[in-house]
This record gives C-alpha cells, structure tokens and sequence, in this order.
C-alpha cells in the first residue's frame, strides 16, 4: 500500500513550496487509503529548532493535512526525528565503511577550498576528487594524531549512468563521473540529509518519494546510496519550482512565503490549499474550485507538469475572494473581529456573535480578498470626520431635490421602531415611491452624506449599521 510522507528541516516556518509537497503527498495517501507519515530532518543542528518544528506542524493542521504516523502521532519506524535516529545512521555508515564503500577523509577546509578554486579555474565542475580514497591505517593514525576529525565519505562508483526514473520527469540520467564523493557523516557524527533521508525513507516503508525539483540533484546520490546497501529505493516524482510572476524564483518579492503569513492575514485554509494544488497541477476539466474531498478524487500524478509553477497572487486572492463569499457570515466576523479590534473600531465586549458585527461584515464580505482587508473597508463607519471622495461627489449634495429627500429620510428613520437591513431596505423604498424620484435621486445623495463616498457597502447596510443617531447626525452636518 502506499505509503508517503513529509520531511522538513524545521529552519524556518511552513513555506508555500513546502506546504504544496505536503498536499500532494497527502493526497495521494488518501487517494490509495495510504498512510500519510510527517518526520523531521533536524541535523541541520544550528538552524533547526522546535519552534519552527512547532509552526510547520501547526500550520499543516490549518491546511487540513493530518497525517497517520510520525511527529505526535507515533509509529511503528520511530523515532521520527533525525537526531533521534542517530544510532541508525551509525550502524549503516558502518556497514558501508566495512564494505569498502565508504571511507574516512580528513581534509580540511582549506584543502578542499584550494581544490575547489583549482576546479573553477580549469572550467570544471568543483567536486570532491578522492583524495582520502586510498588512505592507509598509518596515513588516518598520523590525522588522528594530529588532532583531525573525520568526515565519512561515500565512494561513488565510476563510470556509471545514474538513472531516475521520476514520475514527473521521465528518465533523468546523471554521470557518475560528475559526482564527487560526498559526506555522509559529518565530522561531529552527525549525517548529511543524502544519508539520512535514505535509510529514513526505506527503513520506513515508503513507496512514493513527492518533493520539490530542488531536490532532483539529490536523487542520484540517493540512489546510489540504496544500491549500496542494497535496499529497495522508492518511488520518486520531483515537482516544478514555483516562479514568481517575473518568472524568477519565488521569494517575498511576490508575496509572502510563509503559510502562517496568510493565516495572519486572514486568508482561508481551503483557498490556500485550492491555490496550492494548482500550482503544479492542473484538473482535467474546466472547472478550478476544489475542496480537499473532491481533489482526493480528481488528483493523480500524471497530470502534475513539468514546466514550473507561476506563483499568481491575484489568483489567490481572486480564490480566496470566492471563499471568503460561500462562507456563512459568522466565520467570517469571528475571523474580522480581532482586527477590527486592533484598528479601534470595535471594543473589546463586542463578541463574534454580535448582531452589530455580522452587520458590518455582511455589508463588505463579497468585497474581501482576505479578511484583514475589512479595516479598510469598514472604515466609512467609523471614522467620524471623513473626507469627501471628490468635489463631484460633493456635489451630489446640492441637487436641488435633496433637501425633501432628507427631510422624509429624518422623519422615516426617526419613526422606525427597529432598524436592520431589511426594514433600511422598505424604507428606502417607500421614500423613494412617496418623493416620486428615481433610485439615483435618492441612494446617491444620501451615500454621500452618510459615507463622503460614491461607492461601498449597500446603503440598506450601512444604515443600521451607523444607527439613527448616527445617520442623523452625518446628515445634519452634510446639510450644514
Ligand atoms: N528536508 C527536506 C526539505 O525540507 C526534505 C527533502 C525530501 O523530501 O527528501 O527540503
């Protein structure tokens, strides 16, 4: 059965790339009634930490992506972080030291600098060129005596086509030649990701390796790694690079990177996730809105593209617009209201079940991208002193039927016993009959004198939303 998973080096917090191999990963576990394992790759000791840990896991449970074994869940192939599983990589540098296939090097910085520049200088490709390959027990006891540290070196065979056979790709052949003996186990006995990342994925069962392109380099050394300990290697498909618009790599320059960024912002986790399977995917049909059931469905490899992905953030928000509209509105004023809090527009009683609130959310919900927008939308409430929006707009307060449009507007508002939206909307209406004018006559004059603007929320809205004392009072001193 299929069995997939999600490795990251927690150095920083959930990126879009990173959160786009989870999906697929995911997807396809739950597509095949697979198993879904998170694990991390913390070796990087100096820049891994449990807080960073902390927020790819939470921001993969926002996402909607749980997964079956692992971090927090356990497992029969635990333990599930790197530096946890030490002894393992120990026990397998060993037997590839014993085989011969494997070796000590103790070159130092410097030495490898000097080969590395001599490289460039000749046009090559810098590489590792064995120097340590033949070293005798006198030649390591001289090193050790010298007070050097080793690093343990995979000896990478000669002459050999290293052949990935990537469900993505197709068959990507790399020459061994090209590939200089590279560190498995650093020289304070901590592995490198190339050693690791092997015995982690064979020892634990997986079948189906989904990771960024970035990694594609990798897999050729990872290979080779399988064959020599004569393990079983997975199956591997490398996903495109995410580009910006400009088609440069993606990076903050595009939008943010991070997950819990757009969490702040409030965007939804099933836009993101919409958004993110997009990127490298494409559906069959015409149709672009999924839900998570639906892609387990729909998903399949075969349909995820080589070229790279184009990071589109007006298509996010485009997305994220469309949920935010199918949402009921209490989601989204319990979303709102922390920020509306934060611009001082509300107090702090005021609760995500208040009537007020989904009235003031309701009358902007179809104009957000995202739900930290509502400040600026919802300022024409609350902000007392407001500009007119131009001389025109101004204007619009001297047509000379205004003032009987005022006069019955104070008299009708002032005699309704409740005002909502919908007894606003009969009002308006009944104003409107009574005067004899026509719709714009009416709705427009009184959007100005209410809100400065020519265009916002619905004037049956922003009504009660103001209250009669309000509306009354930005009246007056319209007429003023
Ligand atoms: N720790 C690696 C990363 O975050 C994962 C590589 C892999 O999936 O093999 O990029």
């Amino acid at each position: 059965s299929v069995r997939v998973r999600f490795a990251p080096s927690p150095t920083g917090p959930l990126h879009i790339g990173g959160a786009r191999s989870a999906l697929f990963n995911w997807l396809l576990a739950r597509k095949y009634n697979g198993t879904m394992i998170v694990r991390i790759e913390d070796t990087d000791l100096e820049r891994s930490s449990r807080e960073s840990e902390e927020n790819i896991l939470k921001a993969l449970e926002w996402l909607g992506l749980d997964w079956d074994e692992g971090i927090g869940k356990g497992g029969s192939n635990g333990p599930y972080r790197q530096t946890e599983r030490l002894d393992i990589y120990r026990e397998y540098a060993q037997k590839l030291l014993a085989a011969g296939q494997a070796y000590y090097c103790y070159c130092t910085e410097e030495e490898l600098d000097a080969e590395r520049q001599a490289l460039l200088a000749k046009g090559e490709m810098p590489r590792y060129l064995g120097k340590c390959r033949h070293l005798t027990e006198e030649d390591r006891a001289r090193y050790e005596a010298e007070g050097r540290k080793p690093v343990i070196r995979f000896r990478v065979p000669e002459n050999e086509n290293i052949v990935v056979r990537d469900l993505v790709r197709g068959n990507v052949v790399f020459e061994s030649n090209g590939i200089g003996d590279y560190v498995i186990v650093k020289s304070d006995g901590i592995p490198t990701y190339n050693f690791a990342v092997v015995l982690d994925d064979a020892l634990m069962g997986i079948t189906h390796v989904v990771r960024g392109e970035e990694h594609l380099s990798n897999t050729p050394r990872q290979l080779m790694i399988y064959d020599a300990l004569g393990l079983q290697a997975p199956q591997f498909a490398h996903v495109s690079l995410i580009l910006g618009k400009d088609r440069s790599k993606m990076s903050k320059r595009h939008g943010a990177t991070a997950i819990e960024q757009y969490e702040k912002l409030g965007y939804l986790p099933e836009a993101l996730v919409n958004f993110l399977v997009l990127l490298g995917w494409s559906p069959e049909g015409e149709e672009e809105i999924f839900s998570l059931e639906q892609l387990v469905e729909q998903f399949s490899l075969d349909r995820v593209a080589k070229n790279p992905a184009v990071f589109d953030l007006d298509k996010l928000n485009w997305l994220n617009g469309y949920y935010i509209r199918q949402s009921p509105v209490e989601r989204i004023a319990a979303m709102a209201l922390p920020y509306l809090k934060e611009a001082g527009y509300v107090s702090d009683q005021v609760t995500a079940d208040s009537e007020w609130l989904k009235m003031v959310v309701a009358s902007v919900q179809e104009y957000l991208s995202y739900v930290a927008e509502i400040t600026e939308h919802v300022k024409i409430y609350f902000n007392e002193d407001f500009d007119f929006e131009s001389e025109e707009a101004k204007n619009i307060l001297l047509d000379e039927d205004f003032p009987r449009v005022a006069e019955l507007f104070k008299e009708k508002i002032t005699a309704l016993e409740e005002l909502t939206p919908e007894t606003a909307k009969q009002m308006l209406k009944a104003l409107t009959k009574e005067l004899k004018l026509g719709g714009k006559k009416v709705y427009m004059p009184l959007r100005v004198a209410l809100t400065g603007q020519t265009h916002g929320p619905e004037l049956f809205y922003i009504i009660p939303i103001l209250g009669k004392e309000k509306a009354l009072a930005r009246l007056a001193s319209s007429q003023a």
